[in-house]
């Protein structure tokens, strides 16, 4: 499973099953933007500093929405305006490097 918001693979710090069902699984970015966690019939999702949460109990149609909530809050979350500033100043450590190399 890989981070939706870096790509970067994510870490599986717990999973514990009880009679083959999966009881507990948590998954985490490595950079803490997103995580993913599974928990006694509980899903629970982290996006920055949003929780959205999932119950078993809850019907089909409720997963959808909150996962759609999810998947917005993800495009929300890697805002262009942020892609943008960072290749910025990844740029200007180049040009500065460069210049030091001449
Ligand atoms: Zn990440």
């Amino acid at each position: 499973m890989e981070c939706p918001i870096c790509g970067k693979r994510m870490k599986t710090y717990a999973v514990d099953f009880i009679q083959g069902t999966l009881a507990e699984e948590n998954n985490k970015c490595p950079e803490g933007h997103y995580s993913y966690d599974y928990h006694y019939g509980e899903t629970v999702w982290k996006i920055g500093y949003k929780f959205l949460t999932y119950h078993y109990t809850q019907s089909e149609e409720e997963y959808r929405r909150i996962k759609r909530k999810v998947d917005k809050l993800i495009k929300q979350y890697k805002q262009p305006k942020k892609v943008r500033r960072l290749k910025w100043s990844v740029d200007t450590v180049n040009k500065r490097l460069r210049r030091k190399m001449l």
